[in-house]
């Protein structure tokens, strides 16, 4: 748990938000801004700034592996077979604002490419 962080502290139900899945090793809930009708997030419950610093932790690829198989399952979910969006900025210059990772999950409207 990171000091100040706002996803450690609503890992650890600080604000009471609803999971809409959770395990062990991470938890889902939506967004607070939505930019699409569906927008989930996806957090594991340890604290890592972004994904390269998951990737170099010890078990992180299975962690990420856990990540991106609970993204996949709530994106088929709230799509509804129509298509979803897994983003993870990475960095300010990416558009990352909270240094805890997680994966973005959108659906619910067609989406263009490139991103913004
Ligand atoms: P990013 O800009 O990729 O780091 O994404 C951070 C996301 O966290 C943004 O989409 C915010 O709307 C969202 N967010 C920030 N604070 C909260 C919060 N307390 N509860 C839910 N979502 C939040
Ligand atoms: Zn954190």
């Amino acid at each position: 748990m990171a000091d100040g962080c706002v996803f450690c502290d609503i890992v650890a139900g600080k604000f009471g938000t609803t999971f809409l899945y959770e395990d062990d090793a991470l938890v889902a809930f939506a967004d607070l801004r939505p930019v699409a009708p569906s927008h989930l997030l996806v957090v594991p419950r340890a604290h890592f700034a972004d994904l390269p610093a998951v990737a170099a932790a010890p078990g992180g690829t299975a962690l990420i592996g856990r990540l991106g198989a609970a993204a996949a399952k709530l994106g088929a979910q709230e799509s509804k077979g129509a298509g979803f969006r897994v983003v993870v900025n990475t960095g300010a210059e990416a558009g990352q604002t909270v240094f805890h990772v997680h994966l973005h999950v959108l659906s619910g409207r067609r989406f263009s490419w490139p991103p913004g």
